[in-house]
């Protein structure tokens, strides 16, 4: 019997997308069931029971999708962060789990820019701004984002800092960044992006004593996870520095947590505050046939070839 590859898009892809996810999948054999802007888990549920392979954005697999998988085999997160997926749930089935890296990094790295602009120039509210050029970006990890943010950077005339203790710091410096030895070291620099995943370490690691130390004009820029972020400690730097600017992709799923901070900077030309809409980072055509066609190519090597090169352990 075919096996079957449910593609679980809460969000779902771009058309052009989907189409080309369908031919990868088609070629192979394999049938392709889709189950897109899904509104409640047990539709989710439901659709899993068939599945041999799970393609999925931002959708959670965790214990109860499990439960309910009698025939998955591997489930494949189309992007870079992999926090939904509880990795020790599926390790207990024995269900490989892979991400797509880098499959969407130029896109993440143009928003920022487009973030910073917006801000460095008021959000062109008709009063003078400033440029770009000079100025300094330190990274808080410096993998695929954060390199395709350092390498516009390097367009725009600016200088890159990067803490990563996952990477050796003549390895930041061959790619041209300088490297930094503490988390606390970034906040000297006037932006600070952040590029880590959500982690146990990670989690909340950006608190006022941090921010409150960045220079005048301090812009911290999350397009990493919200989670990453104290958030009750940043309303207490937007209500103690009036200069201080945040500029997020992420933002708080917690409304009152986004209410508090929009409260707390008064800021309604929207200069020091940037919200997407929702999360726009991975929201480009490239990047959905980017990352749709990994994870089906990667879903198609995994079962041809028992290629696992992408897994993820817990
Ligand atoms: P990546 O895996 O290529 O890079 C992550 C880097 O963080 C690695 O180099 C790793 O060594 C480093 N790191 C891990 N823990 C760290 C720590 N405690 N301190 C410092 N560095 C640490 O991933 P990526 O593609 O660059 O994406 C980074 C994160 O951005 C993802 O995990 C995801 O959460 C987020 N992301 C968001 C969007 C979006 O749509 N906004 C899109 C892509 C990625």
């Amino acid at each position: 019997k075919a096996r079957t590859v449910l593609l679980a898009t809460e969000k779902a892809f771009a058309a052009d997308a989907v189409s080309k996810i369908e031919a990868v999948t088609s070629a192979a054999g394999y049938k392709l069931v889709r189950l897109e802007n899904y509104k409640s888990k047990d539709d989710l549920l439901k659709a899993v029971a068939d599945a041999d392979a799970m393609i999925i954005r931002s959708d959670k697999v965790d214990q109860a999708v499990l439960d309910k998988a009698a025939k998955l085999k591997i489930v494949v997160r189309a992007g870079a962060g992999y926090d939904n997926i509880d990795l020790k749930a599926t390790e207990g089935k024995g269900v490989v789990s892979m991400n797509t890296p880098g499959q969407n990094a130029n896109a993440v790295a143009e928003l920022v820019f487009g973030m910073m602009i917006t801000s460095a120039r008021n959000n062109y509210d008709g009063t003078s701004g400033f440029e770009l050029v000079n100025r300094s970006i330190a990274f808080y990890g410096f993998g695929a984002v954060a390199r395709a943010v350092h390498k516009l950077a390097q367009g725009f005339g600016m200088k890159s800092f990067a803490y990563d203790p996952y990477i050796p710091a003549a390895k930041i410096a061959e790619m041209g960044a300088t490297p930094v030895a503490t988390v606390a070291g970034l906040f000297e620099h006037q932006y600070v992006s952040l590029h880590v995943p959500l982690t146990d370490e990670t989690k909340a690691s950006i608190n006022k004593a941090l921010l409150m130390k960045m220079p005048k004009g301090g812009t911290l820029i999350n397009t990493a996870r919200c989670e990453v972020v104290h958030e009750a400690d940043m309303v207490e730097v937007f209500k103690a520095r009036q200069d201080f600017c945040y500029l997020c992709d992420v933002a708080p799923d917690d409304k009152a947590a986004k209410e508090a901070m929009t409260a707390a900077v008064g800021d309604k030309f929207g200069k020091r505050l940037i919200f997407t809409a929702k999360k726009m980072g991975a929201q480009t055509l490239e990047a959905n046939d980017n990352c749709g066609v990994a994870a089906a190519n990667q879903i198609v090597a995994f079962f041809e070839k028992g290629e696992t090169r992408f897994a993820l352990k817990a």
